[in-house]
């Protein structure tokens, strides 16, 4: 997708002003509440009209104030995917998901039932009333409704914001089906940093009405750690857990590492936190941490009064977080040799 936005609106005590022109077909707009997200997204999709400005979609001018153009909501061809859902509660599943369809002009109707309901694994639920499903079923019909519309461009806006930690990241596979299953390019707000990883490529990132950045999501992380308390999140891909004893050894890459955490899936997805990894210029003789890495020191790079050390263990990326005076007395310089030692207890499998 193309998509240009050059757009004023006020509301008493507030003036949103972007200019962005972009390419990306996973695009992330974040932002802290109040920062100016939804309101953006509404004039994207035609129920806010913008005080002044032209907001362009492929080459298609879909607002316009100079050429006097306003595109109504229904002819935009874009979809939305809310926080909580909207569907229809005197419909059952099938027919909620029929009205995403029939909405579909017949010749742009290339994505069928059958599929989609393959896709999002709603099998089971098409006969049962939109009341009976729980939050996370109830948001994977209306995914399904707004992809069956077969859209140019899906807007989901905070669709992850109302559900619990679990129910999040067990959505995220079938959020980002619609540009990987079913090849529709997404808008995906969010104030999460982690799901803006897992879900998109560019950022578009606002502050109290502003834009104040276009880049890519793992840029923006590491941008954003010296002044997170949670510093930056690595995310790590692991195999299969063994037992050993009393942690669980999983294999990362061409490492291993021992987690106190047990999973049983072929693939799990860790977090682990910047601050949770100590760098040593030796290899320490004894040491209470589980994990002690052999790294290559890739880059450093500054955030806030943070230093983000970028270290190759194995082939696996890790960030770590030191002061300046931790990379004096290291002498950490872009290809030296540290230990990084972790505590088994660090890491959190992300549900799944
Ligand atoms: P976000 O989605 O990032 O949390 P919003 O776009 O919802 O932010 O809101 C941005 C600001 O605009 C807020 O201060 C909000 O109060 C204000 N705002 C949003 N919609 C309206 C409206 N219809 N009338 C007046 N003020 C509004
Ligand atoms: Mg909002």
């Amino acid at each position: 997708m193309h998509l240009t936005l050059n757009v004023q609106k006020n509301f008493p005590g507030f003036h949103l002003a972007a200019d962005v022109s972009l390419s990306g077909d996973r695009v992330g707009v974040f932002g802290p509440s109040g920062s100016g997200k939804s309101t953006l997204v509404g004039m994207l999709a035609g129920f806010l009209k913008p005080d002044a400005g032209e907001i362009l979609l492929n080459g298609d001018t879909l607002f316009s104030t100079s050429r006097k153009i306003n595109v109504r909501p229904d002819q935009r061809r874009i979809a939305m995917v809310f926080q909580q859902h909207s569907l229809f509660p005197h419909m059952n599943v099938r027919n909620n998901l029929l009205y995403g369809y029939r909405r579909c002009q017949v010749d742009q109707r290339s994505i069928h039932l059958d599929t989609l309901v393959a896709v999002l694994q709603l099998d089971d639920l098409l006969e049962r009333d939109i009341t009976t499903l729980s939050g996370g079923q109830q948001q994977r019909v209306s995914l399904g409704r707004a992809i069956l519309a077969n859209p140019r461009l899906l807007l989901m806006d905070e669709p992850l914001s109302a559900l619990d930690d679990t129910l999040r990241f067990q959505i995220i596979p079938y959020l980002k089906s619609v540009s990987s299953e079913f090849g529709i390019p997404y808008l995906f707000i969010s104030h999460s940093l982690v799901e803006m990883r897992l879900m998109t490529d560019t950022v578009l990132a606002f502050d109290k009405g502003a834009m104040v950045g276009q880049t890519t999501s793992e840029q923006l992380a590491r941008d954003r750690m010296g002044s997170s308390q949670v510093g930056y999140i690595n995310l790590l891909n692991l195999g299969r857990a063994s037992d050993n004893g009393s942690l669980y050894a999983y294999p990362w890459g061409a490492a291993r590492l021992l987690l106190s955490a047990a999973s049983d899936r072929d693939h799990s997805m860790a977090e682990l936190s910047s601050k949770d990894i100590i760098l040593f210029k030796q290899h320490p003789e004894a040491i209470s941490a589980r994990n002690l890495l052999q790294c290559t020191v890739r880059s450093l790079f500054n955030t806030g009064r943070r230093i983000g050390v970028e270290l190759d263990c194995a082939g696996n990326t890790l960030i770590s977080e030191v002061v300046q005076d931790a990379v004096n007395e290291l002498g950490i310089i872009p290809g030296s040799t540290v230990f990084a030692a972790v505590k088994a207890s660090a890491f959190r499998i992300l549900p799944g």
